[in-house]
């Protein structure tokens, strides 16, 4: 992803306004707890968070194991493996979305992304869940230039929000929800340099295949994630996704605030071109959740001991509520 603006940090009055608003919000909560436990609706958590966690924790390892996975290399083919098996045994079906890409060199390429089909029982238009899969072939955050032609490990960036999904997988098979959901997997997002036609390749194509389709069948909301691995995850909301998808944005909050989630920060930081972005000129409410504060981003760093399964299993958590309650 690109970062393109960072945002300045909100008046302290507006954040205490916003602190009474929580407190406001969480006595209204504890209310309505106390008063639906009387009729027997509070339920405890539909599924063991710390399973989920261990589960997305062992798939991360794995991605890390595999190295660096953007299209040509080793790791990549090990990925898509990995997908194609959490997929058959999950998913009610999985489908392929092969295309080729003409570089700015002339050269083609073959990309694909991964779109695992949950039915549901109710009608409507799907929910899309998606995070990008490859890493970036070179860290050119690096500030030693013998560094910057090296590819990333991607641990945090491109694994982290690839074992998320895989964790909704296998939640989903578990525990399936009404609604309709297709868990994206995408290709190409951090493959170019940053600012160039060569990034956000797979979610590009994906919103250019859903724009030929009658609206109805177009998912009717998209929640990306994106770098939710960091051990120091704190989620503040994204600006495009402030615009596009409010409605979805506060089902995400509500729910992390229902479970006591502090991860997810209330305020906006960032202005973030990532995944989210085809889908918004589709016009469809489209939201990303990003950690941007990590230092090790498109460096060889970006490995798996700064990441930690407590932060992959808060998110996976609000992610696995907002759909069950749709
Ligand atoms: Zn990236």
């Amino acid at each position: 992803m690109l970062i393109e603006r960072e945002n300045e940090a909100l008046p302290e009055g507006e954040t205490l306004k916003k602190t009474s608003k929580i407190y406001l919000w969480a006595a209204v909560l504890c209310v309505l707890n106390f008063l639906s436990s009387f009729e027997g609706l509070a339920q405890a958590e539909p599924f063991a968070k710390d399973k989920y966690s261990q589960i997305m924790w062992n798939y991360l390892e794995t991605l890390s194991e595999f190295g660096p996975r953007y299209v040509g290399t080793k790791g990549y083919s090990q990925t898509l493996d990995l997908l194609r098996h959490v997929g058959a045994e999950s998913a009610d079906d999985v489908l392929e979305h092969p295309f080729v890409i003409t570089r700015h060199n002339g050269e083609q390429m073959r990309m694909v992304n991964i779109e695992f089909v949950f039915n549901g029982t109710a009608t409507g238009r799907p929910i899309l869940v998606g995070a990008h899969y490859d890493t970036r072939p070179f860290a050119d955050q690096e500030s030693d230039p013998k560094l910057r032609d090296r590819p990333i490990p991607g641990v945090n960036d491109g694994g982290s929000g690839t074992a998320v999904l895989l964790g909704l997988a296998r939640y989903l098979k578990d525990h399936p929800v009404d609604q309709p959901v297709r868990l994206m997997f995408f290709d190409g997002e951090d493959f170019g340099k940053s600012g160039s036609s060569e990034m956000f390749i797979g979610s590009s194509y994906h919103a250019s295949q859903l724009e030929k389709l009658p609206l109805k069948q177009r998912p009717q909301a998209v929640l990306v994630v994106d770098m939710v691995g960091d051990k120091d995850l704190e989620i503040y909301k994204e600006t495009y996704s402030m615009r596009s998808g409010p409605e979805l944005l506060d089902r995400v909050y509500a729910m992390a605030r229902r479970k006591n989630i502090s991860q997810f920060n209330e305020k906006s930081k960032y202005s973030i071109q990532d995944d989210h972005l085809p889908f918004i000129k589709l016009g469809i409410p489209s939201v990303v959740l990003i950690d941007f504060d990590y230092p090790y981003w498109h460096k060889v760093s970006d490995t798996l001991d700064k990441c930690s399964p407590e932060s992959l299993g808060v998110v996976f958590s609000v992610v696995a509520g907002v759909l069950a309650e749709w």
